[in-house]
């Protein structure tokens, strides 16, 4: 049963000192655009809080009762350097939704105006980027991957300037929790080590309820971070998803993905794709986010370093690479539609990602066509894809014997891998035309676009549209990092 939901504040009762409390600056004119009507269920929110008359409730004009605003203060290492205080520069943390099942939600206003951590930052978001983080959160969600959610899009009459004039936004995020590694840093920074000890406690204390009041409770807490954030990774690098900003303000304490800016997903197989335009360097490329994610853990230790002896925090960091390994080769065994371990299992992977790479194929459709292919027939579908045919011959004899090997029945094996192959990914092209119409008022292709995303494994060919791989226009979208 929908009911008006319940806000319960912890982060603003328990931690004074670690926010400021504020109240969001509405946007002129603002109305709500779209909302996922799926989240809106599992937060067992009434239908009518979507109507026009509530737009007040969604672009922070309005606050629910019990809810107790807030930004958060925050530092974090931003492409490997020290940046010292950041955020929360244009967030603010509305409260805390019970949840029916004993869960709570917070539930955070993006782009809801000047905090006192806002910096040169004016607190606002574009539209463009509040529809790419909606799609894309939603989309990881229902790939099976930890985001937080997003409730609501907010558009507004507001212009906001960024290189030019753009209609200004919100988003309304949830998630339990929004505390970052940054989080950690910026009282280990400020030496205030009582402080991070609190903190702990308290992210304990909510989320890791088995380790509170034990002795070993920040061992075993960040060994679970470590594995955590090992596993998103690895469920990243296997649906072919580049974050494109993984400095440490942007990765959750919950080792969930958070903060969407330019990432990419893959549409060619490129490993070292970089879809952030200003990374140079190449740092948060597609096949450096295992590394990256590891210094990212260095840094959380180091700010960490007051709650537990040198050789614990190098116990728990020494967790990464094999939690890494272990969830990857599972994710790319199950994408394989292998159902035991094999020692050819890397070099049958490596073989196919090789030709992949060579033929600029789509990552995705790759492994799509691969799941048609069956053991009993020397033809696969993903031949009729590929130039190096003599390669593909090659590579694909080492794969049907490895499949004959294992005697799985093929239809069986076909249904597996379906549903671990994913049909429809949110691919930069798809975003843009929701964000075209989204611009001109219509939410039209930003509807059906999320509800395919909602469903990324069937195959209706009424989806087709949106498993395409991009048209010539799309394959080099330059994605604006200024959101
Ligand atoms: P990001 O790398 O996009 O996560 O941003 C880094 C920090 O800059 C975040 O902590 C934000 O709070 C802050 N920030 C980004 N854009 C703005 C803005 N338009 N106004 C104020 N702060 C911002
Ligand atoms: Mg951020």
């Amino acid at each position: 049963m929908a009911q008006t939901p319940i806000f319960k504040n912890s982060y603003f009762q328990q931690l004074p000192g670690f926010y400021t409390a504020l109240a969001p600056t509405p946007l002129r004119g603002a109305r709500l655009l779209y909302h996922s009507a799926e989240l809106a269920g599992v937060l067992g929110l009434a239908d009518e809080l979507f109507d026009e008359r509530h737009a007040a409730l969604w672009c922070g004009e309005q606050l629910l009762p019990g809810m107790q605003p807030l930004a958060q203060v925050y530092s974090g290492h931003q492409f490997g350097a020290w940046a010292g205080q950041l955020g929360d520069g244009r967030g603010i943390l509305l409260g805390e939704q019970q949840l029916a099942d004993g869960r709570a939600m917070d539930w955070h206003l993006k782009g809801a105006g000047l905090t006192p951590y806002s910096r040169m930052g004016d607190g606002r978001a574009v539209l463009r980027s509040v529809v790419r983080e909606f799609l894309a959160s939603e989309a990881l969600h229902y790939l099976g991957i930890g985001t937080t959610r997003a409730l609501t899009i907010v558009t507004s009459d507001e212009p906001v300037w960024r290189e030019k004039a753009e209609p200004g936004a919100m988003l309304l995020r949830v998630a339990p929790s929004h505390v970052r590694f940054g989080h950690f840093e910026h009282f280990y920074y400020r030496r205030e080590a009582e402080k991070v000890r609190q903190l702990a406690d308290y992210v304990i204390g909510r989320h890791w309820p088995q380790f509170a009041g034990l002795e070993e409770r920040y061992p075993l807490w960040l060994t679970d971070v470590v594995e955590r954030t090992a596993r998103m990774i690895a469920q990243w690098q296997a649906v072919g998803f580049a974050h494109g900003v993984m400095n440490t303000d942007n990765m959750s304490i919950l080792g969930i993905t958070i903060d969407y800016g330019p990432f990419g997903f893959l549409d060619a197989y490129q490993p070292d794709y970089i879809c952030n335009h200003t990374d140079h360097q190449g740092r948060y490329a597609f096949d450096n986010q295992p590394a990256v994610g590891l210094w990212n853990l260095h840094r959380l230790a180091q700010a960490l370093s007051g709650l537990m002896s040198v050789s614990a925090l190098e116990q728990a960091l020494a967790r990464y690479q094999p939690a890494l390994m272990e969830a990857y080769g599972e994710e790319m065994r199950a994408k394989l539609g292998f159902t035991t371990r094999d020692r050819q299992d890397n070099d049958i992977l490596t073989g196919l990602l090789g030709l992949m790479a060579r033929e600029g194929s789509d990552y995705t459709q790759v492994f799509r066509l691969l799941s048609e292919s069956e053991a009993d027939n020397p033809r696969s579908p993903l031949r009729d894809e590929m130039k190096d045919l003599a390669g593909f011959d090659l590579w694909y004899q080492s794969y049907r014997r490895r499949l004959l090997q294992e005697g799985v029945d093929s239809d069986r094996r076909r249904q597996a891998m379906l549903a671990k192959n994913p049909n429809i990914i949110l691919r930069n092209y798809l975003a843009q035309q929701a964000i075209d119409g989204a611009e001109q008022n219509d939410a039209t292709f930003l509807a059906s676009l999320h509800q395919a995303l909602c469903r990324p494994f069937d195959d209706d060919p009424a989806l087709n549209d949106f498993a395409a791989p991009p048209p010539e226009w799309g394959r080099h979208l330059e994605i604006s990092c200024s959101s």
